[in-house]
């Protein structure tokens, strides 16, 4: 039994303790229990459950209430424990946590791990008529829909996210934890949906194996929370928050599904409620940057101030559906669209690959007996995530040669570059250690840029290193978390014919040819499959389509209108079919796929 379940478990007793009857049916012995249970008065409550202390049954007022909050790393979000001990069990729960050698995980739910939509009663596929009832709609895909009372949702995995949580569960150097700014409901339902999926994809067996990740004990949710904060109305209870939800999802005639959960205005998730004070552990992923703060001080002025949380790896938010709320950059929503098209993102699994890096990082340091936190751990590695014998120059995207490195900052690039360590180059100074990068546009129209291009191209430059690779090098590697190889990049787009999705395809699949064989060939299996099974029931369609046709030529009337039904009746099918096909994220229809 691990710590958190033997704490769960005191828990537990404690609560029958209380419920249980005292032993005898008497008189004189029931008022002897009472009065034993009047003196046992705890001289300090430790649990509160609703207000009621798990041991003595104590009614806390309000203003005693306030020394009580849920600590969300011990797995208490429906007791609230007194401040000082819950801050001691947290201390112990690190501890075990670092002796065990991991790290812990947040990973956001809504856009990160999933993309969520409402559905109408009339849309939906499941013929069960219980509420909460998950069925499989797309195993291709991964789509799942669960039932609710006045209709439901779909829930769309991000691509491999089965691969993801196996992951986690095999290496064991992670501690993982959902938190949603949606109900504690709509969070269970969603945990049930990744059980299912992983049962799908390894079996029974492998599901009870990972049963640690897959628990409701995982999640944490708005409504766990007693206090939240407002940006402009300071602090709210849950109650203020709860009314104002309310009246959103009144308005809205929504049910619990995620966008609606996104609409909450100026909600923010709060790591304290989790560390318990020492954030040093806790590595977030979240495809939003504007919910998670930290209040610092500056250490000149002395002035606090908040800024986004250190401990956040930014995810590009995945938005299968269309969305008013996909707040991407547009090259970005380039990207994130041909995601969705091919239902290719690797951002799940890149982003892996990366929070190794801090988690073997943060180890190394103890192991030499150093102080480690995480924040300043992500911050380097972040800094180092491109060769230092790389320079990137931009006289040819900007179309101006005189530059100077303080104005390529400023430019959306250039903060990139910044962020990531890329070292900015005005102008090629000859030293033969570095790679010279030109970057440029993927595809260049302007005439005065393709000169440049071509006569650096047939200019000989001794043994220097130069090349002149599309600016998707840049926004791929950021975008994945990873320096991404130079070869798939320095075929610049030839026309405007390709689609810049397709275009974008292409080089996700060439560079990812250079980075993981295994990972790469299993994506490629699982495509091939998916397009195989469109293109057969396409033809089974079209035969079928045909096949009535033949046999209605040697009938009546009366069915030859029916037969204008059934051909109709296919056709829209098709065509859902391939609206599904694109997630009906619309108007990215590659003609070339259907
Ligand atoms: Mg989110
Ligand atoms: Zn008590």
């Amino acid at each position: 039994m691990d710590f958190l379940d033997e704490l769960m478990e005191n828990h537990e007793q404690k609560k029958k303790q209380i419920i249980k009857p005292a032993s005898g049916t008497s008189v004189a012995s029931d008022r002897a229990a009472k009065q034993t249970t009047s003196t046992l008065i705890c001289e300090t409550h430790i649990e509160l459950y609703q207000g009621i202390c798990t041991k003595c049954g104590h009614i806390l007022s309000q203003k005693e209430m306030s020394q009580y909050r849920q600590f969300a790393l011990l797995n208490h979000q429906t007791v609230q424990v007194h401040r000082a001990v819950g801050q001691s069990q947290v201390e112990e729960k690190k501890k075990h946590i670092m002796r065990d050698r991991k790290l812990v995980l947040v990973l956001d739910l809504d856009n990160t791990l999933i993309h969520t939509r409402d559905v109408q009663k009339q849309d939906l596929k499941i013929k069960s008529k219980d509420n909460g009832y998950i069925a499989l709609i797309d195993q291709y895909k991964c789509i799942y829909e669960i039932k609710q009372p006045f209709g439901g949702f779909h829930v769309k995995l991000r691509p491999f996210l089965a691969e993801f949580l196996k992951i986690i569960h095999d290496q064991q150097k992670f501690d993982i934890f959902y938190y949603t700014a949606g109900t504690r409901a709509y969070g269970q339902l969603i945990i049930d949906v990744f059980k299912m999926e992983i049962s799908r994809a390894y079996g029974q067996e492998m599901t009870r194996k990972m049963e640690q990740l897959l628990t409701h004990k995982k999640l944490i949710s708005r409504c766990d929370q007693s206090r939240f904060q407002n940006k402009n109305q300071g602090e709210m209870t849950v109650e203020e928050l709860q009314q104002q939800l309310h009246e959103e999802i009144e308005q809205q005639a929504q049910g619990i599904g995620g966008d609606s959960t996104l609409n909450i205005k100026h909600f923010i998730k709060s790591l304290s409620s989790l560390a318990g004070g020492d954030e040093s552990i806790f590595i977030i992923i979240d495809d939003r940057s504007d919910v998670w703060t930290e209040v610092v001080q500056d250490p000149h002025s002395n002035q606090k101030f908040k800024r986004v949380s250190q401990n956040l790896l930014l995810i590009p938010g995945y938005f299968y559906w269309e969305t008013s709320q996909n707040r991407l950059k547009s090259y970005f929503k380039v990207i994130q669209q041909t995601s969705v098209q091919f239902d290719f993102d690797l951002s799940l699994l890149l982003h892996l690959k990366f929070i190794e890096k801090v988690h073997d990082q943060f180890y190394e340091q103890i192991d030499n007996g150093l102080e480690a936190t995480v924040k300043t751990i992500i911050r380097q590695l972040r800094k180092n995530l491109f060769d230092k014998k790389i320079t990137a120059l931009f006289e040819i995207l900007y179309n101006d040669s005189t530059m100077s490195k303080s104005k390529i900052l400023q430019q959306y690039e250039g903060d990139l570059c910044n962020q990531f360590g890329l070292n900015i180059g005005e102008y090629m100074n000859g030293d033969r250690e570095q790679t010279y990068l030109y970057i440029v546009d993927d595809f260049v129209k302007s005439q005065s840029k393709q000169s440049k291009i071509d006569s650096i191209n047939s200019s000989d430059y001794d043994d220097l290193s130069i090349s002149i690779v599309s600016i998707y090098w840049l926004y791929l590697s950021c975008h994945y978390y990873y320096q991404l190889p130079i070869k798939p990049f320095i075929k610049l787009k030839q026309s405007s014919e390709v689609s810049e999705q397709r275009r974008i395809f292409d080089l996700i699949s060439l560079s990812l040819e250079c980075i993981d064989e295994g990972m790469f060939n299993d994506y490629k299996k699982r495509y091939k499959e998916y397009q195989e099974h469109k293109e057969q029931q396409i033809q089974l369609k079209k035969r079928t389509l045909e096949e009535r046709k033949e046999n209605n030529d040697l009938q009546d009337d009366a069915i030859i209108k029916d037969k204008d039904d059934v051909i109709e009746e296919i056709k829209q099918d098709i065509l859902n079919n391939n609206n599904d096909e694109i997630g009906k994220s619309g108007n990215i229809v590659d003609q070339n796929e259907i």
